[in-house]
């Protein structure tokens, strides 16, 4: 088995997406030398897709006389789910991210009315579709000059948090080296991206696997808002299966994908830190809670940037609970993790493929408590499968870690989903078809206990001239049509 190889960095920023790229960026430039050094590390090869490269480029803004329509709209929304102060908190910060996209030499189109109906609430766009990668080297080209590392094929696997809850930092496996690499560092931001590729249908690209989400919960994080998830339907086509009736489910099921996650990693919105693993920050698709049960479109991308913005900006700051003893017993133990994963010779991929499936019968568009709890059966069965993934190739290598993490992930999102039993912006419970006011305002979490994951929830406070009334969601997600 090859050395593992240690790095010392102040801040590793896990993913080079929007919010990765931006963060890393926002990170070099807050500690401004070049003695507190930058890593930004991502799991694929230079230039493969990930979500930031595959979208649109919508970016959904107001002027600041319209700023409390867009906040009302995106909250509305998520179906009242959302977090109103973080909500208005996006919506004041957006317009830095256009200029700060502009300073970039990122050329923006003419601007556009988001929608009917939206006063105020424009949309922007950079040059459309696929347009994405261009971005990111412009930001990659700034931060090479600030000094960033960047490290491509490596692999998150576990970070690594001391007995006081704070992070001490990351193990990783270089793909390609076939080795640990351990970044030891005071600052880990997560930026990760979703996890969509949950599902055997999706328009997501290979590798959104929703890693951070494990991460952050092997570490003893919260994760919130698991079980909402945005997906994708040709809404004319759901309106005249469900007005048929007949056959609703695999009709539906032979449609439509998954798009979004919704939840995520659990951050203080004041400075996107995870309450519990101090040093632990997250930005982009891996952070949860914002939004609620639906999401307006063009509003993720200012999400990524605008809390990358914010992430970054805090590097030079640290968290005075630091307490490294042991650090090296829990290095060795992620790195005897590693090992044993190199040595793993069977295939991957059909266990994914089945995860996939179990994912989109059970706890995908269309679900109930017996669909969910089937899932949860069938994905204990898979268990004993984890153990020897591997194999020779990096993919074989990735998609190992993937399937142990996606199958963490289908767990959580299933139990979740148990608890949520209503109907609400993209989130659809058949068993529970409307929405409940009177009990279910409320965020559900998750995080691992002694025996397993503990589910709690906690109640939304509203302000008194907020009233839910019949949730809706916003254009491109799948709209909810009560059957009948
Ligand atoms: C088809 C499509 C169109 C869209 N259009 C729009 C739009 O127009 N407007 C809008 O606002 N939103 C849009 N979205 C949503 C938006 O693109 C995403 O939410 C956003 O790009 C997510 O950015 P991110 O930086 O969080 O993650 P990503 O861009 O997905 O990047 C994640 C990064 O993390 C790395 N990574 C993951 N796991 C690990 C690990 N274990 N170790 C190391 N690295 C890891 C990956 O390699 C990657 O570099 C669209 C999404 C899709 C799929």
């Amino acid at each position: 088995m090859p050395e593992r190889q240690i790095i010392d960095s102040d801040v590793v920023v896990l993913g080079a997406g929007a919010a990765g790229m931006m963060a890393a960026l926002a990170a070099a430039e807050a500690t401004d030398s070049r003695e507190r050094s930058v890593c930004c590390v991502s799991k694929m090869p230079p230039a493969t897709p990930n979500c930031t490269t595959r979208a649109y480029g919508d970016i959904t803004w107001a002027l600041s006389e319209h700023e409390d329509e867009l906040v009302r709209q995106i909250h509305e929304t998520g179906g009242w789910l959302g977090e109103l102060d973080a909500i208005r908190g996006l919506a004041r910060r957006v317009p830095t991210v256009l200029d700060r996209l502009r300073l970039l030499g990122v050329e923006l189109d003419e601007p556009r009315p988001a929608a009917e109906g939206m006063p105020g609430v424009i949309r922007w766009s950079y040059r459309g579709r696929d347009s994405g990668q261009s971005v990111l080297d412009r930001i990659r080209d700034r931060a090479l000059e600030r000094g960033v590392r960047f490290f491509c094929d490596h692999m998150a696997t576990q970070l690594l948090v001391s007995r006081n809850g704070v992070i001490d930092g990351v193990a990783t496996v270089s793909l390609k080296a076939r080795r640990p690499t351990i970044f030891r560092a005071g600052m880990v931001i997560l930026a990760t991206g979703g996890g969509a590729c949950l599902y055997a249908r999706t328009d997501n690209p290979d590798g959104t696997t929703g890693d951070g989400f494990a991460l952050a919960y092997g570490a003893g994080a919260e994760l919130v808002d698991l079980e909402l998830i945005s997906f994708g339907y040709p809404s004319q086509r759901v309106r005249d299966i469900l007005e048929r009736g007949e056959e609703m489910r695999e009709e539906l099921l032979g449609l439509g994908h998954a798009h979004y996650f919704l939840g995520g990693v659990a951050i203080d919105p004041s400075n996107h830190q995870s309450p519990q693993v101090g040093g632990l920050y997250a930005a982009g698709e891996v952070s949860g809670g914002l939004f609620g049960a639906g999401r307006l479109g063009g509003s993720a991308l200012a999400d990524c940037l605008a809390g990358a913005l914010e992430v970054g900006g805090q590097a030079d700051r640290r968290d005075d609970r630091t307490d490294h003893a042991g650090v090296d017993d829990r290095i060795d133990g992620a790195c005897a993790q590693i090992e044993r994963l190199l040595r793993g010779t069977a295939d991957p991929a059909p266990v994914l493929q089945r995860i996939r499936e179990i994912a989109w019968r059970g706890i995908g568009p269309v679900k109930t408590g017996t669909s969910i709890t089937r899932a949860l059966e069938e994905l204990d069965a898979l268990t004993p499968r984890l153990a020897d993934l591997g194999g020779a190739s990096r993919e074989d290598i990735r998609h190992a870690v993937e399937a142990q993490n996606l199958h963490t992930l289908a767990r959580l999102v299933a139990l979740a989903s148990l608890e949520r039993e209503e109907t609400r912006g993209n989130y659809w419970r058949v068993d529970h078809p409307e929405p409940d006011n009177a009990s279910q305002l409320r965020k559900i979490v998750i995080r691992r206990g002694k025996s397993g994951p503990e589910v709690a929830s906690r109640p939304l406070e509203l302000p008194d001239d907020i009233a839910p009334s019949q949730p809706r969601i916003g254009a491109g997600c799948f709209n909810y049509i009560a059957p009948g």
